[in-house]
């Protein structure tokens, strides 16, 4: 389960979680901000290396689920994580405001259907979890409906972990302040303008709002087999080399195996 380093950031299931006491630019995790640099190409290459295997083992997926305010960084991460390990093997989905189609659905629908099937490494950028964030901040379905999606989002991924996935959740925790410098410099880089979306300013002014509703999915949504991590976000090289590490200790106990020649024996074939 959880190494001691994951149990740093990792929400313990049925107790109440305080955003405001955690701090978005703690640092502590790690001894230097070189050192921890060092380690995220480390670990990159060694979750390229796990993803192979579990690939070629085909039992077993991974599921990374990404959440956190505008700006906080669930592209970076997966840029910084998961870029060496190629295409084959890791498939990223984002999760939009709905489409009719979607909509016409139990909101889980595109969801499980995105889930990583088995050999794959699935990186969800926004998930499920938008269904009691966003829906119950801007109040888009009824209270009691809302209220009901927990214990269905438990179900849900207590079906997906029987059948051989493993889950990791990550809550990407920037500080409003953070936040407002990033933004900017969406509205003054020319090369950032396709990233501001002028409704981030609506979801910012609803920020004590969107914290209480994090809270309340921490706590009510991280049984052992599907942790949440709170990861502090002001810096970008601390996020990443959480996730990172988190990630690799992960992989590392699945423990994939390559598979045995299946019928054949290696010494006996003959290539001509
Ligand atoms: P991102 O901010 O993830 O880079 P977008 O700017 O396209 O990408 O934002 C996606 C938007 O979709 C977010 O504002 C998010 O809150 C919204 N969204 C995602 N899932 C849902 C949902 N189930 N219901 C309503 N809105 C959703």
């Amino acid at each position: 389960m959880a190494s001691p380093f994951a149990r740093r950031f990792t929400v313990e299931g049925g107790k109440s979680v305080s955003l405001a006491k955690i701090d978005p630019r703690d640092e502590s995790a790690f001894e230097s901000k070189e050192k921890a640099k060092a380690e995220i190409a480390k670990d990159a290459e060694a979750i390229n290396q796990l993803q192979d295997c579990l690939y070629a083992e085909g039992r077993r997926s991974l599921l990374v689920v990404l959440q956190g305010m505008d700006c906080s960084g669930k592209d970076g991460t997966v840029r910084a994580v998961f870029n060496t390990c190629g295409p084959i093997g890791v498939e990223v989905t984002p999760f939009k405001v709905p489409s009719a189609e979607e909509r016409a659905h139990d909101f889980l629908w595109r969801v499980h259907k995105a889930a990583p099937p088995k050999g794959i490494i699935g990186i969800f950028n926004r998930s499920h979890y938008e269904d009691v964030l966003v829906v119950k901040v801007k109040k888009l379905a009824k209270p009691e409906d809302i209220e009901r999606r927990y214990e269905e989002i438990n179900n849900f991924e207590k079906l997906l972990s029987d059948h051989g996935t493993r889950i990791l959740k990550f809550m990407l925790h920037i500080s409003k302040d953070e936040q407002a410098e990033r933004l900017r410099e969406r509205v003054t880089d020319p090369k950032k303008f396709w990233k501001f979306n002028p409704s981030d300013l609506e979801d910012r002014k609803l920020w004590p709002h969107f914290m209480d509703a994090y809270e309340t999915a921490l706590k009510r949504c991280s049984p052992a087999h599907a942790p949440w991590h709170v990861i502090p976000a002001d810096r970008n090289w601390v996020r990443n080399a959480a996730i990172a590490r988190i990630v690799r200790e992960t992989l590392e106990d699945m423990a994939p195996k390559y598979p045995k020649p299946d019928g054949w024996d290696p010494k006996k074939v003959v290539i001509e």
